[in-house]
C-alpha cells in the first residue's frame, strides 16, 4: 500500500500539524521503504476532539447497528487480506505465509466475534429492583505495538466500537503502515467519521500526549513493562480507567508422562513462529530431569530444522538486544545446543533459532524478556520444584503445560500464576480472556471479558 501523509481525523485524511517524520524499514534488508507523519500533542488533540464530538451519537446506536458496522469491517479485512499480509511482511518482516495465516487471520476472527457479540451480548440486566446498564466507557485511548500489528489495534478497537466507545489509535512507530491500512477499513466500512482516529507517531510524543490527554476516558496499552508502568501512573493520579498487556516470560511445563517430542516440537514452533516476538511465547522449557538430555537434543534438532523460516526481527535496535541476551546467556554459564549471537546474514536483522541447556531459572536469560528467537531449557526436579520455577518470575501472562492426559496437565496449570495456559496444545480461541498475572498487565483482551473493559455500568433503582 501507498503510505498517508497525514492523519485520519474525524473521517478524513488531514495534514499533520508538525513537519516531522518516521522513516519505515523492511527489517529483511533494512532499506527505508516509507514515511509518516510523526504526531505532536497537537494532532492527538485533534484527534480526541473528533472522538469526543462523535461520541454521543455512537454511544446511542443500537447495538445490532454497531454489530453491522463491525461486521461490514470484517468484511473489508477478509476483502484486503492480501494487501494486510504484505504489509505486514513489508514492515515486520514476518514470512508471507506467517503473515497470512497469522497476522491478517487472527485479526479477521477477532473482528468477527466481536459482530457477533455485539449482537448478542447483554447490555441490559435486571437484578432484584434494578435495571443494570452497561455503558461505554467514552472515548478510548489506543496505545499499541509492533509485534502483532494489526491483531493488537483490532483487539482493542472491535471491543471498543462493540461497547460504543470512540477511539484514537497511536499505533507503534516500526508499523504504521497496517495502521493505516486499517484505517482506510474502518472508512470503507462505513463508519461514521470520528469514531475511529489514527495519530502516527513516536511513543514519547504522541502516545505520553494521548496517555495524559484530559479528553481520554480509558487508556488501553500494550507494550513493554516499563512504558506500561507509566502510563498506568499516569491514568492512576488523573483517576482514569486502564488497560495493560504487557511483557511475558512464560514457562512450557512438560510433565513426565507426556508426549515429550510433542510437547518440544509445539513448543519450539511456538517462539519461532514470530521470531519470538511474541509476549504470551513459551520461552522457558522446563523438562524432568530423567528426560532432560532427550528433550535438549529435540529442541536443538527442531530448532535447527527452522533454520531459514524464520523472519528478521522487527529493528535494529532489537536485534542488538536479543543479540546481547544471547551473549549475556553464554557468560552466565548456559550451554548453547543451537543458534548463537552471531548474525546468520550479512543484510536484515536476523538471529538464528537459538536453544540454550543448563539454564538456571536465575539466570538472566530465565528471568528477562528477550524477545527473539530463543528457548532456555530449565532442569526440575519434581512437580513442586516445576510449579516454583515457572511460578519463578514478575511475569505472569501464559504459559502450556503437557501431560498424559488433560486432568493431570490441568491440575498443574490451576497452581500457575498466569492468565491463560495451553493444555496438551490446546488451540488458539479468538473468545478466551487474554491477560497478565502479577506484572504482565491489568485486564483482559477478547471475548466478552475484553468487550466489559470498554463498559461501565450504571443501576437504576425501582
Ligand atoms: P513499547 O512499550 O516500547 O511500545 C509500545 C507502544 O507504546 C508503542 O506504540 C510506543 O510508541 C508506545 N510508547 C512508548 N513510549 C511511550 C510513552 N512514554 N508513553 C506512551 N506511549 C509510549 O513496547 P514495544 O517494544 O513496542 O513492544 C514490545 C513489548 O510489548 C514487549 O515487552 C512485549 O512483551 C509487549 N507486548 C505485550 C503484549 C501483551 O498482550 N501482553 C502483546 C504484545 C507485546
Amino acid at each position: 500500500m501507498k503510505a498517508h501523509d497525514g492523519m485520519y481525523i474525524g473521517g478524513e485524511w488531514r495534514a499533520a500539524a508538525g513537519t516531522d517524520l518516521i522513516a519505515v524499514v523492511d527489517p529483511a534488508d533494512e532499506q527505508v521503504i516509507a514515511h509518516v507523519p510523526a504526531g505532536t500533542a497537537e494532532d492527538v488533540d485533534a484527534a480526541v476532539s473528533a472522538a469526543r464530538e462523535a461520541l454521543p451519537a455512537w454511544a446511542a446506536t443500537l447495538p445490532a447497528e454497531r454489530a453491522a458496522k463491525i461486521a461490514a469491517l470484517r468484511d473489508v479485512l477478509v476483502a484486503r487480506k492480501d494487501e494486510i499480509a504484505e504489509t505486514v511482511t513489508a514492515e515486520l518482516g514476518a514470512p508471507l505465509p506467517f503473515s497470512q495465516a497469522v497476522h491478517a487471520g487472527v485479526p479477521i476472527l477477532v473482528a468477527g466475534s466481536y459482530a457477533e457479540l455485539a449482537a448478542s451480548y447483554a447490555f441490559e440486566e435486571k437484578v432484584g429492583n434494578s435495571t443494570v446498564y452497561a455503558e461505554p466507557v467514552g472515548v478510548v485511548g489506543a496505545i499499541t505495538p509492533w509485534n502483532y500489528p494489526l491483531h493488537q489495534i483490532v483487539a482493542k478497537v472491535a471491543p471498543a466500537l462493540a461497547a460504543g466507545c470512540t477511539v484514537v489509535l497511536k499505533p507503534a512507530e516500526d508499523t504504521p503502515l497496517t495502521a493505516q491500512l486499517f484505517a482506510e477499513a474502518v472508512h470503507e466500512a462505513g463508519i461514521p467519521a470520528g469514531v475511529f482516529n489514527l495519530v502516527t507517531g513516536l511513543g514519547p510524543v504522541a502516545g505520553q500526549a494521548l496517555a495524559e490527554h484530559g479528553g481520554v476516558d480509558l487508556v488501553s496499552f500494550t507494550g513493554s513493562t516499563a512504558v506500561g508502568k507509566q502510563i498506568g501512573a499516569t491514568a492512576g493520579a488523573a483517576v482514569k480507567r486502564v488497560a495493560l498487556e504487557l511483557g511475558g516470560k512464560s514457562a512450557n511445563v512438560i510433565l513426565p508422562s507426556a508426549d515429550l517430542a510433542k510437547a518440544v516440537g509445539v513448543g519450539i514452533a511456538n517462539v519461532m513462529g514470530n521470531s519470538g516476538q511474541t509476549c504470551s511465547a513459551w520461552t522457558r522449557m522446563l523438562v524432568h530431569t530423567s528426560q532432560y538430555d532427550e528433550a535438549v537434543a529435540l529442541a536443538a534438532e527442531a530448532a535447527a530444522k527452522y533454520g531459514d523460516r524464520i523472519g528478521p526481527l522487527v529493528n535494529a535496535k532489537q536485534h542488538a538486544r536479543v543479540r546481547g541476551y544471547i551473549e549475556k546467556g553464554v557468560a552466565e554459564g548456559a550451554r548453547l545446543v543451537a543458534g548463537g549471537p552471531e548474525a546468520p546474514r550479512e543484510q536484515g536483522y536476523f538471529v538464528s533459532p537459538t536453544v540454550f541447556a543448563d539454564v538456571t531459572p536465575e539466570m538472566t536469560i530465565a528471568q528477562e524478556e528477550i524477545f527473539g528467537p530463543v528457548v532456555s531449557i530449565i532442569r526440575y526436579e519434581d512437580e513442586d520444584d516445576a510449579l516454583r520455577i515457572a511460578n519463578g518470575t514478575v511475569y505472569g501472562l501464559a504459559g502450556a503445560v503437557w501431560a498424559g492426559d488433560d486432568a493431570e496437565a490441568v491440575a498443574f496449570a490451576r497452581r500457575m500464576d498466569t492468565g491463560q495456559v495451553d493444555i496438551n496444545g490446546g488451540r488458539f480461541n479468538p473468545l478466551a480472556p487474554f491477560g497478565g498475572y502479577k506484572q504482565s498487565g491489568v485486564g483482559r483482551e477478547l471475548g466478552s471479558h475484553g468487550l466489559a473493559e470498554y463498559l461501565q455500568t450504571k443501576s437504576l433503582q425501582f
